[in-house]
């Protein structure tokens, strides 16, 4: 089975869709796993949602989800993630309100556990350094833990079930899913923070135990012009196009 597998997809339908024509143009998938924060920053929430919920998919809940629907206070974000949050909610449909309703905080599908942040405390935690990494270990039973929230492909494994090592996913980054346990991060869809602009998301064959990393190019310049028609903050229209 081909498991497709994405992270902070931030309402940036450009990018989203950019990446749903290079998972089709790479064999498809058979469900997508998303790690949550479809909405939040970028332009349009709502098409995003229901770009998602018409594929076979799971998803876990993000901190940037649950501030469009009132679950966490906008006074734990900066200030131009709440003026982002606070227009998404007002963008967001009845139907799309109780859709990231349901999404749950973490979920396992086989050997992997989802988490937005992290399995220890999944709506916040960024996983960002061995020592975080390392004690997350103890939080989840299966083999693989797949997280988002930092917008930074990463992985870190344990080896023997006490190192721990932690290092970057590059374009085409390739990972043997056997011996050490790992907890992996994907990059984000929307809004890449790793210095690279394009798109990142991976792919789980569970049938050759792999996982594979993708950057896809899409039209920045047409979310950051639909992100200026909206006035969203102009940092957040920046930063796309610097990958930062
Ligand atoms: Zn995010």
């Amino acid at each position: 089975m081909r498991y497709a597998v994405i992270a902070d997809i931030h309402a940036n339908l450009a990018a989203f869709s950019a990446v749903l024509t290079d998972i089709d143009n790479r064999g498809g998938t058979d469900e997508f796993w998303c790690l949550g924060d479809t909405v939040g920053y970028g332009p349009d929430p709502h098409e995003c949602l229901e770009e998602l919920r018409q594929r076979n998919h799971v998803s876990v809940t993000g901190n940037h989800d649950w501030g469009a629907i009132d679950r966490v206070s906008l006074a734990d974000f900066n200030p131009d993630a709440a003026i982002a949050c606070r227009w998404t909610a007002g963008r967001l449909t009845a139907e799309d309100r109780g859709y990231l309703e349901s999404c749950p905080v973490t979920l396992t599908r086989g050997d992997f556990t989802l988490a937005h942040g992290s399995p220890r405390e999944p709506i916040w935690e960024y996983v960002v350094s061995a020592r975080v990494a390392a004690e997350n270990f103890a939080y989840f039973s299966s083999s693989f833990c797949l997280v988002g929230h930092s917008h930074i492909p990463l992985v870190s494994r344990e080896t023997d079930g006490e190192e721990v090592s932690f290092s970057p996913l590059t374009d085409n980054s390739h990972l043997a899913l056997k011996g050490d346990r790992m907890i992996i991060n994907p990059g984000s869809v929307g809004q890449p923070r790793d210095g690279d602009p394009r798109a990142s998301y991976g792919v789980i064959n569970t049938d050759d135990e792999t996982f594979e990393l993708y950057r896809v190019t899409y039209d920045i310049s047409l979310t950051q012009k639909r992100m200026a028609e909206r006035h969203l903050p102009e940092w957040l229209i920046t930063r796309l196009g610097m990958g930062r």
